[in-house]
């Protein structure tokens, strides 16, 4: 058995969405919706099922979807890319970020990564005998500590690993903190693996900047977007690498041994889906910064801290003020088990021991009644 892994626990999401299940409890845990996807887009990929578009695609990915990517990197971020070498298209935004760390690190090679991190990135760090340098966000406004940042690079940096808008704080990185970034990666003379799979969640008129537009950051940043969240169809796993060539060489090389491909009608729908026009995108945002304040404003009445969440699927929480005496893993329990709401411990966002241990996350991305109905619930339970 391989070492690192039989170390490595089951994930939160699974842990925390079987024990609701058992429960009876509502999944305010897991990001995921309770509610479809676009129809032109599912009756696009149904249309592709039944037109014949079921063998494997071209390894990088259909050219459709490779084009729709590229356009919208120019629509939305002013990015010319052509689609035919600076696109990669991956089962999902999590095998693309694995693809994109195997493109890059080496045995010994240092990787900066920033606390609280998606939980994927560290054992995929770990596996490729890269070593983690961790930096933590300063709650609770989520801050960037610079020189922290600026001192975990050194000689052996190969990449940072930056999450924006961020799992599980909510955070978008400002324009300043993203300037503070390009400039370490370039005197270090490395890259960024960029985990934008938020990059259409944002709220408040904040709008997601890329690291990849900055100045010199181009031929550096591994962009990563996932289908399953600019769609609310998180099951079918659809991701998309874009990179300069020389790195898309790599991270191609790094895809066809991990799943060489995904599934081509999947691939049709999303293509329709990234050609939808401005009023879609500016909708799901809308719709989501709507359930955010409902589920907020739900749970300071109810007297936890609420955090700011400037994008994401996400809410963190403070559980102190509500008087329970507990870390966050037997609040987030006691919860699914007492209350029958579920939510996700914070410290399973942390790497070492020592982590603040009083945070609970959760995912607004529910239709309104449900949300209610896990408010109404909570507040019997209190
Ligand atoms: N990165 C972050 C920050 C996420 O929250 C998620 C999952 N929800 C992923 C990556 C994985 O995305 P996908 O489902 O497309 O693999
Ligand atoms: N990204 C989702 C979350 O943070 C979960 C994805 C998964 O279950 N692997 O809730």
């Amino acid at each position: 058995q391989n070492d690192l892994l039989s170390a490595t626990g089951t994930t939160i999401f699974t842990v925390m969405s079987a024990l609701a299940t058992d429960h009876g409890a509502i999944n305010l845990g897991q990001g995921f919706p309770d509610y479809d996807g676009p129809e032109d887009v599912i009756e696009a990929a149904a249309a592709a099922l039944k037109d014949g578009r079921n063998q494997y695609p071209p390894m990088s990915g259909h050219p459709d979807l490779r084009q729709a990517v590229a356009s919208a990197n120019r629509r939305f971020y002013g990015l010319e890319v052509d689609p035919n070498a600076e696109v990669i298209v991956t089962s999902g935004a999590t095998e693309a970020i694995t693809a994109c760390l195997m493109a890059v690190l080496n045995p010994g090679d240092e990787c900066v990564l920033i606390e609280p991190l998606y939980d994927t990135y560290l054992p995929v760090v770990k596996l490729l005998g890269a070593i983690p340098r961790l930096v933590r966000l300063t709650p609770p406004k989520w801050e960037l500590p610079r020189a922290e940042l600026a001192a975990a690079f050194g000689p052996k940096t190969k990449a940072i690993l930056l999450n924006t808008p961020m799992n599980p704080t909510g955070k978008v990185f400002t324009h300043a903190e993203l300037a503070f970034i390009a400039d370490l990666v370039a005197r270090h003379d490395c890259y960024a693996i960029c985990d934008e799979v938020y990059e259409h969640l944002t709220f408040d008129g904040w709008k997601h900047v890329p690291l990849m537009t900055l100045p010199g950051m181009r031929e550096r940043c591994m962009r990563v977007g996932s289908a399953g969240k600019t769609f609310s169809l998180t099951g079918w796993k659809i991701g998309y690498v874009t990179c300069d060539r020389t790195l898309a060489g790599n991270v191609a090389k790094a895809h066809q041994n991990l799943t060489f491909t995904t599934a081509p009608n999947l691939q049709r729908g999303i293509a329709v889906g990234l050609a939808k026009d401005d009023a879609y995108f500016e909708g799901l945002s809308a719709t989501l910064q709507a359930k955010r304040d409902r589920l907020a404003a739900g749970l300071s009445r109810l007297g936890f801290g609420v955090l700011p969440t400037q994008g994401s699927y996400f809410i963190t929480t403070d559980f102190r003020p509500l008087g329970f005496n507990g870390d966050d893993v037997a609040f987030c329990r006691a919860l699914t088990v007492e209350a029958k709401v579920t939510a996700i411990p914070v410290t399973a966002f942390y790497a070492s021991q020592d982590a603040p241990s009083h945070y609970a996350r959760f995912a607004f991305c529910k239709g309104d009644a449900v949300l209610d109905a896990a408010l109404a619930r909570m507040e019997a339970w209190i």
